[in-house]
């Protein structure tokens, strides 16, 4: 039996306006995200993944509210929440948590790592400084830093000590959701295992749901239940991980993962290199948004949108072919 969904996306949009000239009219619009639906269950990590451009970390602020979405529904637990004003977010926040690309610039340099992790406990708990210290240095530990290292600023920490700081700050409230946006982009690769695999524990330990953004496969293969590819605003294919990777159906997933190396040489995958540039959001392809790029586009491709069709329990691909 699947899961109840924790957090339910539905026809999410989010177009930001082109402002020309002196007055600064609206000439046009950018779809950064075109309508995107979803959902996470308790427990589960869905990777969000796309070229950068595509909309996936839009997505993520969209759902969060760091930006505020054009159109469509967010629901945590059942309950909407798109709608909500900033002050009404607030609360909200303490089950949906994010982790930001940019540990460096995410944190503020004038704190130390300790009032950072404390920030979150000071809004949502009424706890003493001591407890509050004590519960800041449970969460280091957590992270996999040493408690002693709380009264150290920012910068006298490495680039995965700063992103763990980022994820005890998200850990703090007991969140239920935490969107994790290219959370290990910035890290040397060797960086990059130890944190996905810190996410990894963490969510064993605490039952956390992971919306895990990324612009590589590779990276979510490891932490993923599932994998969403989104191209120009649109996901256009979702599945079970083990069956997006073993049998893609969309032409751009199989793009994708024709660049994923594989560990054994005899399975090596014939590399697709795609002609020509992801077009941009502000004047996207009619049609399918993907057909200027496509190996197999015919004439009806470049009139008609591919709507996202389940063509087996769990796998929706948006194809005229499929
Ligand atoms: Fe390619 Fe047409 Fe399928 Fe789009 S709908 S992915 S252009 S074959």
């Amino acid at each position: 039996m699947t899961a109840p969904a924790l957090l339910e996306v539905e026809g999410l949009k989010k177009h930001f306006p082109i402002r020309t000239g002196l007055l600064q009219r609206v000439t046009g619009q950018v779809h950064a995200v075109d309508g995107i639906s979803f959902a996470l269950s308790a427990g589960e990590t869905l990777g969000l993944v796309g070229e950068s451009g595509c909309g996936k970390s839009t997505t993520g602020k969209a759902i969060i509210k760091l930006i505020d979405p054009t159109a469509g529904e967010v629901r945590l637990g059942g309950r909407r929440i798109d709608g909500l004003s900033r002050a009404e977010m607030r609360p909200v926040r303490r089950d949906l948590q994010f982790v930001f690309q940019d540990p460096y610039a995410s944190l503020n340099q004038r704190l130390t790592a300790g009032q950072i992790v404390a920030e979150p406990l000071r809004n949502f708990e009424q706890l003493g400084a001591a407890q509050r210290r004590e519960r800041v240095a449970e969460l280091f530990a957590r992270v996999g830093l040493r408690p002693e290292q709380m009264d150290r600023y920012p910068h006298e920490f490495s680039g995965g000590q700063r992103q763990r700081i980022g994820i005890a700050r998200a850990l703090a409230p007991n969140p239920k959701v935490i969107i994790c946006d290219e959370p290990v982009s910035a890290l040397d690769v060797s960086v990059q295992a130890q944190v996905i695999n810190l996410l990894v524990d963490l969510q064993r330990d605490l039952g956390l749901s992971y919306l895990f953004i990324a612009h590589d496969l590779a990276v979510v293969e490891h932490i993923s239940h599932r994998v969403a590819v989104m191209y120009l605003g649109r996901i256009v294919e979702i599945a079970e991980k083990r069956t997006l990777f073993a049998k893609p159906l969309h032409p751009y997933t199989e793009a994708l993962l024709s660049a994923v190396p594989v560990p054994d040489p005899r399975t090596r995958r014939k590399r697709i290199i795609l002609k020509g540039d992801v077009p941009s959001p502000s004047r996207p392809p009619a049609g399918c948004h993907f057909h200027t790029r496509c190996p197999h586009a015919e004439p009806r491709c470049r009139v008609e949108a591919p709507a996202l069709r389940e063509v087996e329990a769990g796998h929706g691909v948006a194809c005229h072919l499929r």
